[in-house]
């Protein structure tokens, strides 16, 4: 149980942060969650993209290459198994609590890697329940601020759901915890990316798989009513993969299984991360 913190490598429960610090005082950091099968980490550049967005977002600066961030993250990787590293970057250590930035400002990094368990809701299909999406306007960078995102999800667990499906203005945006995607009439949509929804990982690579796979897609707002005509829904993430919805509010969606657009995107998701290990 080795980690990263601020340079070192040291026991999980050696890893000491200040109370001052303005990840705890504030929520106020960005994260990353990178999965490595087999050793590789996946679609790695994309997430340093993300990360630097995210990062630029806050206004925090510290840009490190790719490469400086694969060395940080070498020694707590095991390839002979499936793991993710999270990663997590606040605005550091201040003397004072204050809103205001301080000067100068010296970032936290903190790392760890955990194995990756397999979520069973993947292959049987889960529960989900549409709730207001009560979160910011910023929801496209990846802040450690979370509480609205947990509030969130711990309705839907509360009404024995796996997860949240959030909708603004009468159009869904995304999960409290994923990406959406849903089947009508033979075609998958997903929202487009905007500032409502974190530019998910796992929602591009299934872009570019039914693109090169010939399922019809396309990027387009999503009215709460029109899941009604979904004869599929899936939610989508790293850690989870793609996890298809088969009742929402108390109703079968489809025929209450996983579909045949699902088990195909399910198969060939399979297959690309097979064909980068
Ligand atoms: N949206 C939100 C709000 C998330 O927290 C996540 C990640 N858990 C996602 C979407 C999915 O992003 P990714 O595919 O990069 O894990």
């Amino acid at each position: 149980d080795t980690v990263y913190l601020n340079g070192e490598y040291l026991p999980l429960a050696d890893a000491k942060v200040s109370v001052l610090d303005r990840g705890f005082l504030f929520g106020d950091g960005v994260y990353e969650v990178i999965p490595v099968y087999a050793g590789r980490l996946f679609r790695f550049e994309d997430h340093v993209v993300r990360l630097n967005n995210s990062l630029s977002g806050i206004r925090l600066d510290l840009i490190k290459s790719a490469a400086e961030w694969q060395a940080i993250f070498q020694p707590m990787l095991d390839s002979s198994k499936d793991q993710y590293i999270y990663l997590q970057i606040t605005r550091g250590y201040a003397p004072k609590r204050d809103h205001g930035f301080p000067e100068p400002i010296v970032p936290t990094v903190f790392a760890m890697c955990s194995d990756i368990k397999p979520f069973a809701g993947r292959v049987s299909g889960v529960k989900a329940v549409t709730l207001d999406d009560t979160r910011w306007q910023m929801c496209h960078i990846k802040a450690t601020a979370l509480l609205a995102h947990l509030l969130l999800r711990q309705e839907a667990l509360d009404q024995d759901c796996a997860e949240a499906i959030l909708v603004k203005n009468g159009y869904v945006t995304e999960g409290a915890a994923s990406n959406l995607f849903v089947v009508i009439d033979d075609e998958l949509i997903t929202p487009s990316k905007s500032n409502e929804i974190l530019p998910g990982i796992t929602r591009d690579v299934i872009l570019e798989l039914a693109k090169t796979n010939q399922i019809p897609y396309r990027e387009d707002v999503i009215a709460l009513e029109a899941l009604e005509n979904a004869s599929e829904i899936w939610v989508t993430s790293s850690t989870r993969e793609i996890v298809p919805v088969i009742e929402l509010d108390g109703k079968m969606v489809g025929i209450g299984k996983p579909g045949p657009v699902y088990q195909k995107m399910d198969q060939v998701f399979q297959a690309y991360k097979q064909s980068l290990a």
